[in-house]
């Protein structure tokens, strides 16, 4: 019998729950534990997967020499990109509001917030942990990355014995995580359908729930249409003097494969070959400019990931403050940095972002229904902007593309 793709699963599954969260309610009570399964799954997997994510990551940025010109360059182009995208979002949730006047929709969700409130300079020492182990075990996760970069970038300092040693081991590992992952998501449509029946059914405005998260999908997805459509577009024809038709065309079965897998991962080797074969980009800057992106560089997820916070926090009526937004912008860049390329892998690092300004994850419970199409849409947006990379620092290294 042919498999069917786990975004139909969920589709099915995200139909089955409102049908059953409307018309029998009275089972919540033996079905909500399943999503409360998931979720905790999800939760459990958050710390070790960006520890190692990003160990794995900086050391293989750190080896071969890579970071020198074309690292530094590269590193920076995606930096550069992310921030403008977490910009985006941030304008856009501020302006649309999306969660505004809707509290009602949360009666039944986490009804206090504790908002951490404190001031930039408290919050930037605080990253420094005294105990790391005492980090990673409350899940701090600023403290964590910090841990995690600095200890990433020393092992590329050491002998080479042991240097290789740790590369590998904690290469291994990441992959070991990312399949526990991988394995986790798999039971998607069944957490889906436990989380969504008791939205559903505890619910008592469900018009006013599905409007509220239809303009929220719209505010994403003209947020990920202005990134793709003209952000990175003028950055192709302005700084890499190269075609956007062309580039676009060029890479047009990475993305429809980006959209259909939601895995930038997955979709590596083919992004890759269309890089090379269509785009005219050299092996050399290629294997090294995508892989990187595709751990690193989440340019969807980030503008993603800001609008997620802004919108939870709208309808919890909190207004966020100066030093707060400045705390989202810093960890939503760093937690689209540490993200893995996998299916709903935003949906586990956005617990960083809740946790660093304290908003509620169960707010979460209301987005998971829609998480999966707009997981489509911002992988393909993250592929684009990998793509653009790896063709921009191309043309300045000066290789001749088919794309100009
Ligand atoms: N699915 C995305 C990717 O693979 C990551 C995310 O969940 O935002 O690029």
């Amino acid at each position: 019998m042919r498999k069917i793709p786990l975004h139909w699963q969920i589709v099915i599954a995200l139909i089955t729950a409102v049908i059953c969260g409307i018309f029998f309610p009275d089972t919540v009570e033996y079905i909500d534990w399943v999503g409360i399964v998931f979720l905790r799954a999800l939760q459990m997997i958050v710390v070790p997967l960006v520890f190692c994510s990003l160990i794995s990551g900086v050391t293989n940025i750190g080896s071969g020499g890579n970071l020198g010109r074309i690292g530094t360059k590269t590193i920076g182009f995606y930096l550069l990109t992310s921030i403008i995208a977490i910009i985006t979002g941030l304008l856009l949730v501020n302006v649309f509001k999306p969660g505004a006047g809707t509290s009602h929709l949360i009666e039944n969700l986490a009804k206090s917030t504790e908002l951490t409130s404190k001031p930039i300079g408290e919050t930037l020492i605080e990253i420094i942990p005294i105990n790391i182990i005492d980090a990673l075990a409350s899940g701090d996760m600023l403290s964590i990355i910090l841990f995690a970069l600095l200890f990433g970038f020393f092992i590329t300092k050491i002998k080479s014995g042991y240097r290789k040693t740790l590369e590998h081991f904690f290469q291994g590992a990441f992959e070991v995580m990312m399949k526990i992952t991988l394995f986790i998501i798999r039971f998607a449509p069944i957490g889906i359908f436990g989380i969504v029946v008791k939205v559903v059914a505890e619910q008592s405005d469900l018009i006013g729930l599905a409007s509220c998260l239809g303009k929220f999908m719209l505010v994403v997805i003209l947020g990920l249409a202005i990134h793709s459509f003209l952000t990175l577009p003028v950055l192709l024809k302005f700084i890499g003097k190269i075609n956007p038709l062309k580039h676009v065309k060029s890479v047009g079965n990475a993305l429809l494969t980006a959209f259909s897998t939601a895995s930038s991962n997955a979709t590596l080797p083919l992004t890759m070959e269309c890089i090379e074969d269509n785009a005219g980009v050299s092996n050399k800057i290629s294997s090294f400019t995508l892989p990187l992106g595709a751990t690193i560089n989440m340019d969807g997820t980030a503008l993603y990931e800001l609008v997620v916070v802004g919108f939870v926090a709208q309808l919890y009526g909190i207004d966020l403050t100066l030093s707060q937004q400045f705390i989202i912008i810093l960890t939503a860049l760093l937690s689209s940095i540490g993200t893995a390329g996998v299916p709903m892998a935003s949906y586990v690092t956005m617990t960083i972002i809740f946790s660093a300004v304290g908003l509620p994850f169960e707010a979460m419970a209301l987005i998971i229904p829609i998480d999966r199409p707009l997981d489509m849409l911002r992988t393909a947006t993250n592929v684009f902007g990998d793509t653009c990379g790896a063709t921009i620092i191309a043309s300045s290294e000066g290789e001749k593309l088919k794309i100009i």
